[in-house]
């Protein structure tokens, strides 16, 4: 009886020591997991990036695809003189922050059309595309060796009255937009000059990770709405250009649902000229630039 008892005894010993040494496991395996969320969703990798443009219409968002924007509705007219900025990104709202899961560095050397210039790949400075004047308007740049093709998009385009809004920026000029925000928050809300910056980021993109820097980016408005925001998706322009502007060797390079492959929200008014080859393909898988470029190693 005593020799069974003791050996019942040992065998519950055992028993709770390896039920102790599974709980440990199970905790172990919810704290990684957890740490490993926390880390992609306030980690380094929470990236926020923008670009300002020509138009008065500020766009802010709350960081999801298909975030609330306000904007000011600016007549076209009016727009186009002034200044403002595309909200991207943004990781002001933390925990609704799209996740940068994605970030591929291009390899040096990387043809014109296809240079990569994101939050992650910042133009090298010394990048000096040829540059001519939309229609004769110098505030209007665009690459030479792709401004035909632009013209050509916007000529076929023409029942939907698209125009173009921002093309090329300088680095120069978005030095400024993105300095005069960060002074606007540190005066408004009394942020130090780091904190500023932050800030400032998610709603004007820091120099130099701005896509219109190549001078192969275009904002287009669409005729009968003026505003560059997130409801140009139901306009018939937008539908004509997702089937259309492969052809002329521009792709959405902001698609939705992509936001954490791009590191910028969906932007339904903005092209980039790749070339017709990779913008077939890319239009085609609905894929970004990015995913693009990454499986095919340029
Ligand atoms: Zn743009």
């Amino acid at each position: 009886m005593n020799n069974n008892n003791e050996i019942q005894k040992k065998r519950r010993r055992h028993m709770r020591r390896g039920t102790k040494l599974f709980v440990y496991a199970v905790v172990l395996l919810i704290a990684l997991a957890v740490v490993s969320i926390g880390f992609r969703m306030f980690g380094p990798v929470n990236m926020s990036s923008s670009e300002v443009g020509n138009i008065t219409t500020s766009i802010t968002t709350t960081g999801t695809a298909t975030s609330d924007t306000t904007t000011a509705g600016t007549p076209e007219s009016s727009a186009l003189n002034s200044t403002a900025a595309e909200t991207t990104t943004g990781s002001k709202t933390g925990s609704s922050a799209p996740l940068v899961s994605n970030r591929y560095i291009q390899p040096a050397g990387a043809e014109w059309n296809i240079k990569l210039v994101n939050p992650w790949n910042p133009i090298d400075t010394k990048y000096s595309p040829p540059l001519v004047a939309y229609n004769g308007d110098k505030t209007k740049m665009f690459d030479s060796r792709a401004i035909d093709k632009l013209k050509a998009l916007i000529a076929a385009g023409k029942q939907y009255k698209i125009s173009v809004a921002s093309l090329y920026r300088s680095i120069q000029l978005q030095t400024d937009l993105f300095e005069k925000e960060v002074k606007k928050v540190m005066s408004n809300q009394g942020k130090s000059r780091a904190e500023a910056e932050t800030i400032a980021a998610t709603v004007v993109a820091r120099p130099i990770t701005s896509e219109h820097h190549l001078g192969l980016a275009a904002d287009l408005l669409f005729g009968g709405y003026p505003a560059l925001d997130q409801s140009n998706e139901n306009t018939p322009a937008y539908k004509w250009l997702q089937e259309h502007c492969a052809d002329y060797g521009f792709i959405l390079r902001y698609p939705k649902d992509k936001e954490d492959v791009t590191g910028v929200i969906f932007e339904p008014w903005h092209y980039r000229y790749v070339g017709e080859e990779a913008a077939r393909e890319i239009m085609l898988r609905r894929i970004t630039l990015e995913e693009y470029l990454q499986e095919k190693g340029k």
